[in-house]
């Protein structure tokens, strides 16, 4: 039995398959010129697999995801027929002698250094294909075996030393019915796409990968974070009733799918969903919705071939915009950089990337990047309620430089005759600890704020929110954090605005009673959370939920707080939360 962080709920028990993100090396050998031709060969039947192996994860891509998303393939199936590349390989190993998987890395490096000189970003796009493709033809070569986590065998649970959010994005559930990992957090991106994507996963499990082979069986508790490996039949038995009683659990809960998100005595929360992907969409109105508090849109960017146009935004806004309809979609502007990188973009790579050269910061040093976005959000909010939120805001500046690239948006618009939402809402993501103490001057300048507590608490405590070693220190319910968090809602309220949440404490139970009490006015969380948030909201009274956090307020500790919610409402919270 393991013990890590439990990051996605969920049972889940199947097949390990080992996920190996190791570098690949390649040693170098003389060859006799007798062996030449021996050597070619090898290099036109990994050339003639890997071709294959493309196209079938392409074609596979396309079915599971769309078109769209199947177009890098294509680039790298360009890469790999590229003639001067192949030519240049024989006329080495003809010329050098050297074996043939050296003298194609050899060939590889030279192109991507050449690329690397240009100023053409198209061709310094093609760089990461190249490697890709690279990689993969090396390991064909060498007859080393690595799957995507795109096409694995059904029921698999991969395991990896750590996954990337654009890595999580690409499962499926049909095949992936769970992931661990070695290190990373509970707040990580990783591990919200897994509560999106509603795949069980438990993080920070520091060794596992050294502790299971492929084939092994595993059971993966995501809510209490345990992972057994090749487990007694009595505890696979268990595991099994458990995951059968969740389920009943969840579908009683889908009573409450059509009902207000109502305290006991009356007062009423906007429920809303975090969303990283379009395709959530069917799901976020399955689970009863009222629109979408957060879309973290740079997900767009990911997993594809170059950078999406304005069309393209504005299409997959506009297709989502009209879906939620007539609640709201709110549109978080491009949120790159932290855990989450971009092959297409150009970002020198940074010693501390949670506190560097991300998000807001970095649309506003691409103010033409950031206006395509901004033009599409515009347009698309002719069609529905659309928000606009600006992630990482630190200061007054920030946001208006970021208003005045909107409003340049909107002129060019206008020039254009395209038409766009007149009355878009504006707001701005709480997430930095200078925001929330400046609260009240950023009130008067925006129509709402969404407290993202996932960054909030990493900066305010100075906790890595992705590194499990540190994860103890990660409190949501910290005496800091609460009266941030309060200091926001009353800045907000006091100048008329309304104040929401979209980081993952919204969507834990235990929690919920200390932010109805703080006053929040909006929740929005993760899909399949939303109705046992709204559970808890329909147990409780708001006057009860103020009364908390009166004495809430008055403790000294995390532990303190979440010991005073929990003796207050366990009953409620426990019946929840198991
Ligand atoms: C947050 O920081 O709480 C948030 C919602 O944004 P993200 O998790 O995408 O950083
Ligand atoms: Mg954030």
């Amino acid at each position: 039995m393991f013990k890590g962080i439990a990051a996605s709920p969920g049972i889940a028990a199947g097949k390990v398959f080992l996920y190996n993100t190791e570098e690949i090396r390649v040693s170098r050998f003389k060859i006799k010129v007798s062996d030449i031709p021996n050597e070619i060969t090898r290099f036109e039947q990994a050339l003639i697999k890997t071709r294959f192996e493309i196209i079938t994860i392409r074609d596979n891509v396309a079915t599971e995801m769309g078109i769209k998303h199947a177009e890098i393939f294509n680039a790298h199936l360009l890469v790999l027929e590229d003639r001067m590349i192949i030519d240049e390989v024989i006329s080495h190993l003809r010329s050098q002698k050297y074996n043939v998987e050296y003298i194609f890395e050899d060939v590889l490096h030279k192109y991507i250094r050449v690329f690397q000189k240009m100023d053409d970003e198209y061709l310094k796009e093609r760089i990461a294909d190249i490697e890709d493709v690279g990689k993969r033809l090396i390991r064909n070569l060498l007859g080393k075996k690595k799957r995507t986590l795109i096409d694995l065998p059904p029921q698999s649970i991969v395991v990896a030393y750590d996954l990337s959010p654009s890595d999580t994005a690409t499962m499926h559930r049909k095949n992936v019915i769970a992931f661990i990992t070695d290190i990373g957090g509970k707040t990580s991106h990783t591990a919200i796409m897994a509560k999106s994507l509603e795949i069980p996963a438990v993080v920070g499990l520091e060794n596992i990968t050294e502790n299971v082979r492929n084939g092994d069986i595993i059971i993966v508790d995501g809510t209490s974070g345990i992972v057994y490996v090749n487990p007694r039949r009595s505890i696979l038995s268990q595991y099994l009733r458990e995951q059968k009683k969740l389920e009943k659990f969840n579908k009683e809960l889908q009573e409450l799918k059509t009902m207000p998100a109502q305290t006991r005595d009356g007062h009423r929360i906007e429920l809303g969903a975090n969303i990283e992907l379009p395709d959530e969409i069917p799901a976020v109105l399955s689970y009863g919705a009222e629109g979408v508090g957060l879309y973290r849109t740079e997900y767009f960017y990911m997993n594809r071939q170059g950078l999406p146009t304005e069309e393209e935004h504005y299409k997959a806004y506009r297709s989502v915009v009209e879906k939620v309809k007539p609640n709201a979609l709110t549109i978080r502007s491009l949120d790159l950089g932290g855990d989450k990188f971009l092959s297409q973009l150009d970002v020198p790579k940074e010693m501390n990337p949670f506190l560097g050269c991300r998000a807001i910061r970095l649309s506003l040093a691409r103010p033409e990047l950031f206006k395509v976005q901004l033009r599409a959000i515009l347009r698309a909010s002719a069609y529905g309620k659309v928000r606009l939120m600006y992630p990482m805001i630190s200061g007054m500046e920030e946001l208006e430089a970021a208003n005045i690239c909107l409003e340049e948006a909107k002129q060019e618009l206008e020039s254009r005759k395209i038409a766009y939402g007149k009355d878009m809402e504006v707001g701005v993501m709480i997430e930095v600890p200078s925001a929330a103490i400046i609260a009240d001057i950023l009130a008067s300048k925006v129509d709402f704020f969404s407290i993202g507590t996932n960054d909030l608490i990493q900066y305010a405590l100075a906790v890595d929110r992705v590194n499990e070693k540190i994860a103890y220190l990660y409190e949501p319910a910290h005496p800091a954090v609460l009266r941030l968090i309060k200091n926001v809602i009353d800045a907000g309220h006091s100048k008329g605005i309304w104040v929401g949440m979209c980081g993952e404490m919204a969507g834990e139970p235990r929690f919920t009673p200390l932010l109805l009490g703080l006053g929040l006015d909006e929740f929005s969380i993760p899909a399949p959370s939303l109705l046992k948030i709204k559970k808890v909201i329909r147990s409780v009274r708001y006057d009860e939920a103020k009364r908390l956090v009166d004495e809430a307020l008055t403790l000294s500790t995390g532990k303190e707080v979440e010991a005073l919610v929990s003796k207050r409402f366990r009953d409620i919270i426990f019946k929840i939360v198991g």
